[in-house]
């Protein structure tokens, strides 16, 4: 691997920016040496390089110590574009347009719910549509899907799908606004009409955790997830097909574009929209949809985990029993406003694979917690672990506001499947306690927890950088997969 790096600190590596021409800023990557091993492995660093030619982008081109090779952008990267001379590169966003994490408290503990696993992986499995192109659990009429688009997670609570108190605590109180449905094809409209309340395959899932080990009792307690053996339930997923497909429509125009704006990028996956053009205004209006329609989605996965533990725990008022943690999204494009070079400038920030990581006293963060900063939601793999942070101060002056969004990847989905057969994993699973209900077994072994990196070493670094503070440890006791 030819990329010169700038060993910074313990946990930072700069690229330079004189590494290649088309550079307008350097790269930062967090990762402590081990972590650096493994992300050597694949190109991603190379990315981060090609991602620091988009025009008009500022501060620097960061990877996070979950990075791993993706679509033009990697995984696990940040970047800040000049709100008007800057671009949006949908590739800089992802295909799963506002994927993203919630997690529930519940004030049950582990020994009220061991006897009962089976029976509520059972439940969950019911209740939770999954599979690959699978339908939701909603069938939308034209203007109900316009409203999803336009309304968000709100949508989904006046329908009846939670309570008001949910918009509160989830980022951006579960809405974009902005959104233009006339700028989403058609197509997209049909796919998302099918699909609102379902999990997908692969990658995510709803997932059954006990507390295992507090870092921040305070910051727990607040959250109230702060007694060891408390059962808290994890939901990983984004926009479904509609967000794919809003990706693909902008991809494929930006592509067609990039010799009109006359931009000479180095991958053509970087492909991007200047963000004052009609386009770019287009894609925008057309990602918001998409997010919001996310969130809506996360938000009927909630209640059906809600209504699965009142199944079977008998408990009526199900949102007070089973109240909203916080709900972030990694798949990403915000304005914000940053100090660069002593100056406060708007700027587009793109999380792709990374999570808003604001820190105590800021604006956007509800009431409950102003004191402790935005909770930061890590999930690991399904055998290890997944972890709780807050944001902290550092996000604010290196990263945009932003963290890590999981363990990121060591291994491609193909690699990962030739390394491990779906049988012995599912004995693996079975002998560390985690019962696990999946629909499409072959696909399996593409996320076995061999296939990621230890999510622990990957929140040790943005936690030791100053990102994001560690509040609490979970481990896995009941999987559903798509
Ligand atoms: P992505 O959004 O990049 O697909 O996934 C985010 C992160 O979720 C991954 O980097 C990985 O660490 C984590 N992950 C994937 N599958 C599972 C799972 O089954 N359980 C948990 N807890 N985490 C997972
Ligand atoms: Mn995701
Ligand atoms: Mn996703």
């Amino acid at each position: 691997n030819k990329i010169p790096l700038e060993r910074v600190d313990a946990n930072r590596w700069r690229i330079p920016r004189h590494y290649d021409k088309n550079m307008h800023v350097s790269g930062m990557v967090y990762a402590d040496d081990e972590l650096m091993e493994l992300i050597l492995g694949d190109n991603a660093l190379q990315q981060v390089a090609n991602v620091a030619s988009l025009p008009g982008i500022v501060g620097h081109s960061l990877g996070m110590p979950d990075i791993h090779w993706g679509y033009g952008f990697p995984v696990g990267g940040v970047a800040a574009t000049d709100a008007e001379s800057g671009v949006i590169s949908p590739g800089g966003i992802g295909f799963d347009i506002n994927c993203g994490v919630r997690l529930l408290a519940t004030d049950l503990h582990y020994e009220q719910v061991k006897g009962r696993v089976e029976n509520l992986a059972d439940v969950l499995f019911k209740r939770i549509p999954s599979g690959v192109g699978g339908d939701g659990m909603r069938v939308l009429s034209r203007d109900e899907m316009q409203s999803v688009m336009l309304q968000g997670a709100g949508w989904a609570v006046a329908e009846g799908y939670g309570v008001p108190e949910d918009l509160e605590m989830t980022e951006e109180q579960g809405c974009l606004q902005g959104a233009l449905p006339e700028a989403v094809s058609q197509q997209a409209w049909a796919r998302g009409r099918k699909q609102l309340g379902s999990l997908g395959s692969g990658n995510h899932f709803c997932e059954i955790q006990i507390v295992d080990h507090i870092y921040d009792q305070h910051a727990a307690d607040t959250m109230g997830i702060g007694r060891k053996g408390q059962i808290v339930a994890t939901i990983h997923c984004g926009s479904r097909g509609f967000g794919h497909q809003v990706a693909e429509d902008y991809i494929k125009l930006a592509e067609s574009k990039q010799k009109d704006y006359g931009f000479e990028l180095p991958d053509r996956q970087l492909a991007c929209l200047p963000l004052q053009s009609r386009e770019g205004q287009a894609y925008l209006g057309a990602m918001k949809c998409a997010a919001n329609f996310a969130w809506a989605n996360r938000q009927l996965l909630m209640d059906g985990v809600r209504t699965s533990f009142a199944e079977i725990f008998g408990r009526k008022a199900r949102a007070r029993d089973l109240p909203l943690v916080y709900d972030v999204c990694h798949n990403i494009a915000k304005m914000e406003e940053y100090e660069i070079d002593g100056e406060m400038k708007r700027v587009c920030v793109h999380r792709k694979g990374a999570t808003r990581a604001f820190p105590p006293g800021h604006p956007a963060l509800p009431e409950k917690y102003q004191a402790i900063g935005q909770p930061v939601l890590i999930p690991g793999d399904m055998g290890r672990y997944s972890f709780m942070l807050v944001g902290a101060q550092g996000s604010m002056e290196q990263s945009f506001g932003s963290c890590c969004h999981g363990a990121g990847r060591r291994m491609s989905r193909t690699a990962a499947k030739k390394a491990v057969g779906s049988k012995e994993l599912l004995e693996m699973l079975e002998k560390k306690g985690v019962t696990i209900r999946v629909h499409s077994k072959n696909l399996l072994a593409e996320e076995a927890p061999q296939a990621y990196k230890d999510a622990q070493q990957v929140v040790n670094v943005v936690h030791n950088a100053g990102l994001a503070s560690l509040v609490v440890r979970l481990k896995p006791i009941v999987v559903v997969k798509g």
